[in-house]
């Protein structure tokens, strides 16, 4: 496997995403071990697949580690502090208007 091969095939970022056919993949670590060039280009592309799935979801993330009751628990205070603003605030602007 050579370098022409490599870019004109996108070899490397293929291998980062898991698409190559197992006799290139074979070619390409075996053609790796000896190639810091290469080594860089599947860092890089590495790098790049990491930053492309991070914007999804920290919040999907941070629900995802959250235990149901927690979920609850949550919920119920937005809820509470939803609903007891605008009760406390209500009477409070009556008293001003009159
Ligand atoms: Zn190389």
């Amino acid at each position: 496997m050579d370098h022409g091969y490599i870019d004109d095939h996108s070899v490397a970022q293929r291998y980062v995403g898991n698409a190559l056919q197992p006799e290139e993949r074979a070619a390409f670590e075996a053609h790796l071990v000896d190639c810091q060039e290469c080594t860089d280009r599947v860092l890089l592309a590495e790098m790049f697949y990491a930053r492309q799935e991070e914007p999804l979801p920290l919040r999907a993330k941070l629900a995802a580690r959250l235990k149901p009751w927690q979920v609850v628990l949550i919920f119920a205070a937005t809820v509470v502090l939803l609903v007891a603003v605008p009760a406390l605030l209500i009477p409070v602007l009556l008293r001003l208007i009159r």
